[in-house]
């Protein structure tokens, strides 16, 4: 069972080197699930259907069922644009039964996952000691840093009140409520000012009124999922310092605008973090899944973080760089890899580039709506996300006009909302999205 036949294995790399040849990929759509039991049925069996059996189903039925969220016209949620370096080396990644956990096992992995996150440290101007590891995603790096972040508050003397709290803005992203009820602490919501940011004076007010509750964190975010907003970094930082409570900074999505020469500036002040996250599976073109979860003092993390057994001792007390002990995980896929090869082969100024050609697209886009007598920008794009409406549609009219998009194979525009009104956003880290994809898109909109 352990080997295939020399035929199983040319199809499937024959496979594997036809979807990356594509230019772009198929968009393709989800189906029902009766729909993939009629198509598909029972694929498992005591005697199995074989290899080409079952590479053939994937390709007939299975994967055109899945949306490819590299293609350029997909502009929903956060896509993924992967380079196809990364998509490669993610190739020899799985073919090379590597523990990413600890150095005794990965240790040239681990190197070069760490050559990654010391890129990210100068990047960011932490302190050349900080380090960190690469998660599964944002959701997991949110809530390990927090871990991170209480445990240093209870080390730090402790909870004086009922309650352990963090505060962050009401525009932060859901992870943020998912990590704060897997860690039964309460969310302090602080507001934004007008254009969408959490300031120093939001976070200060926040503070003021927290009764009966001790802050152990406040949270930041570097780029909104909704909006690409960022925070006012420097200013809550130092409210956070003043206050000797933990920083931490969600730059799952947006982090990676610090990249380009244009956006650069927005992110004074995350040197301040005691922690951040950025997704490479976001917009540092890396595939699926990674998030790059960095602490500007890791021995905080590793007290908080290692797993303690008795078939682990000679790895916890090796001294050694365990990525496993820096968040909640044991059992690791070096997950960074792909990134590094990506960035090793492409170097540092390409991403910039495929960045700031981003952030150049969204501004262009900006223009091409404020132009249009029926769309209204919702507001001006501080990253690559763009967010519109069209007058007097209702949900109703976004939902069916996306439906028919998607029915078209023409672009994956899903509606979102602020404040209660639908809108339509487009989310653009795909440096193969280009003006004419956008223009393509609005003329519909126009016709519809
Ligand atoms: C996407 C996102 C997350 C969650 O990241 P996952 O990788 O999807 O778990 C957290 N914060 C922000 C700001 C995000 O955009």
């Amino acid at each position: 069972m352990h080997e295939v036949t020399g035929d199983l294995r040319e199809a499937v790399f024959e496979y594997a080197r036809t979807r990356l040849s594509y230019s772009p990929p198929p968009l393709d759509s989800p189906k029902a699930e009766v729909e993939l039991q009629r198509l598909a049925g029972q694929t498992i069996s005591e005697s199995g259907m074989g290899g080409s059996a079952a590479l053939e189903l994937f390709s007939e039925v299975l994967a055109p069922s899945t949306i490819s969220t590299d293609h350029p016209g997909y502009l929903s949620f956060i896509p993924s644009a992967p380079t196809e370096a990364s998509k490669l080396f993610d190739l020899i990644v799985s073919a090379s039964a590597i523990y990413g956990g600890s150095w005794m096992e990965g240790a040239g992995a681990v190197y070069a996952e760490n050559q990654v996150i010391e890129w990210l440290v100068r990047e960011t101007g932490l302190p050349k000691s900080a380090g960190g590891v690469f998660v599964q995603g944002g959701t997991v790096g949110n809530l390990s840093a927090l871990v991170a972040a209480r445990f240093n508050a209870e080390k730090n003397g402790g909870r004086k009140s009922n309650r352990w709290a963090f505060i962050c803005s009401s525009e932060a992203h859901s992870s943020l409520k998912t990590a704060a009820r897997v860690m039964d602490v309460d969310i302090i919501a602080a507001e934004v000012d007008e254009s969408g940011r959490l300031t120093g004076k939001a976070v200060a007010a926040a503070l003021q009124a927290a009764k009966d509750v001790d802050v152990f964190a406040i949270v930041a975010t570097s780029g909104t999922t909704n909006f690409g907003i960022v925070d006012c970094l420097d200013e809550v930082g130092q409210v956070a310092k003043q206050n000797q409570i933990w920083f931490h900074v969600d730059g799952a999505y947006g982090l990676a605008g610090i990249l380009a020469p244009s956006t650069r500036k927005l992110f004074a002040g995350v040197e301040l973090a005691d922690s951040f996250i950025v997704d490479p599976h976001k917009w540092l073109f890396a595939p699926f899944d990674a998030c790059a979860l960095v602490y500007r003092d890791p021995e905080i993390a590793r007290l908080a973080h290692t797993q303690h057994g008795e078939y682990l001792e000679t790895l916890t007390e090796s001294g050694e760089w365990n990525p496993s002990d820096y968040a909640i995980n044991l059992t690791r896929r070096p997950r960074g890899l792909p990134l590094w090869f990506s960035l090793a082969t492409h170097g540092v100024a390409a991403y910039r580039e495929a960045v700031e050609t981003n952030c150049q697209l969204a501004r262009e886009a900006a223009e091409l709506i404020r132009h249009r007598e029926d769309l209204e920008l919702v507001r001006e794009p501080m990253l690559s996300v763009v967010v519109f409406t069209k007058k007097n549609w209702k949900q109703a009219d976004y939902d069916r006009w996306s439906a028919q998009l998607l029915e078209d194979q023409i672009a994956f525009v899903v509606p979102s909302s602020h404040g209660g009104k639908p809108n339509l956003r487009f989310a653009i880290v795909n440096p193969t999205t280009t003006i004419d994809t956008i223009r393509e898109i609005l003329d519909r909109i126009a016709r519809d």
